[in-house]
């Protein structure tokens, strides 16, 4: 008596990408199904028992936003709004990309480690500390409940962000923008490794939100050295006071390194930075945050913010070179 649920693949060129859940009538024959387009290739999956994740994906965004609320507690997106954070702002004013953040709370604020590589002298400079005090508590409170969603139900939590991401892609696409998301905003989780079951199949969260929006891209920074990512993730290592040797290894394998700089707002910054005995020129990563499209082999410098003003930890580096960046 069982609906049979078919679940509709196409494959393009080695990737499988996932339209969605279909429940079928009954007596539907496969056979009266619209044709596939002549290079697609139509798999159907017969489950008598669907995933969490598949089962989620059925209901309407609405309807899972319902579910995260009453049984989690969860008030507000995964995703922040584009034009929230001031930083990833600018990415819409100076690149025309309009980028999604998902802000988790760091390192063990939750209960759960999001922040694996994490320093003492990050955890108390952390970017969490920026932004108004006036709204910190709020913040925390949202960050945390997040993040016990995404531990305590991940199949719910993925499903909310994909729904996210088609309508983030259709804002985009009304808007004339490109497309980014950067789901490290305050954490520092491996994206590209967390999994939920879809499809019969194990499927990372960076393939899913590429597979809903093949055009935009992801980016993160991150204190985990030699991490593989796709060519639409990109990363930025960022420097500790305890990681120059990784971070010049990252440098040296052509990954960029962001360093926190005690510049003040409005002055300029160095124009290289020494790390582990060698130069590297240093660019203004403050003027956007899309790190996507910096040159590589390069130093993002960024002035201190929040509470990393005034760290004695050796996280914030001294702007105290003889050559500048021009105004
Ligand atoms: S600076 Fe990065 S790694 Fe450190 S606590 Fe904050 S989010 Fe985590």
């Amino acid at each position: 008596m069982h609906c049979i649920n078919v679940l509709w693949v196409r494959w393009n060129y080695k990737r499988i990408r996932f339209f969605g859940l279909v429940a079928l009538p009954k007596a539907t024959s496969t056979n009266e199904q619209t044709k596939p387009k002549p290079k697609d290739v139509i798999i159907m999956f017969n489950y008598e028992k669907l995933s969490p994740f598949d089962v989620y994906m059925l209901q309407s965004k609405a309807q899972l936003m319902r579910i995260a609320r009453l049984d989690h507690n969860l008030k507000g997106t995964i995703f922040a709004d584009p034009l929230s954070n001031p930083k990833v702002a600018k990415n819409a004013k100076y690149d025309n990309v309009l980028t999604y953040p998902i802000h988790l709370a760091p390192s063990t604020l939750s209960g759960f480690n999001t922040c694996a590589m994490a320093s003492e002298g990050c955890k108390e400079a952390c970017l969490h500390t920026a932004g108004n005090p006036a709204y910190m508590k709020g913040k925390n409170s949202a960050r945390i409940t997040r993040t016990k969603l995404y531990f305590e139900n991940r199949p719910l939590f993925v499903a909310i962000l994909v729904k996210e991401v088609i309508a983030a892609t259709a804002k985009a696409a009304k808007l004339g923008m490109a497309l980014a998301f950067r789901p490290n905003a305050t954490s520092d989780i491996k994206w590209e490794k967390s999994k939920v079951i879809a499809l019969g199949m194990q499927i990372v969260v960076t393939e899913l939100i590429h597979m809903y929006a093949p055009e935009a891209t992801i980016y993160d920074y991150t204190k985990e050295p030699n991490r593989k990512t796709p060519n639409f993730y990109t990363l930025t290592f960022s420097l500790s006071e305890n990681n120059d040797l990784a971070a010049s290894n990252e440098l040296l394998n052509g990954r960029n390194v962001a360093v926190v700089f005690d510049t003040k707002r409005g002055k300029t910054l160095p124009a290289t930075h020494t790390l582990n005995g060698k130069a590297f020129k240093v660019i203004d990563g403050d003027l956007s945050d899309y790190r996507p499209e910096d040159v590589q082999g390069v130093i993002v410098g960024l002035r201190a913010k929040g509470d990393a003003i005034g760290d004695t930890s050796g996280f914030v580096r001294k702007a105290n070179q003889s050559v500048f960046l021009a105004a």
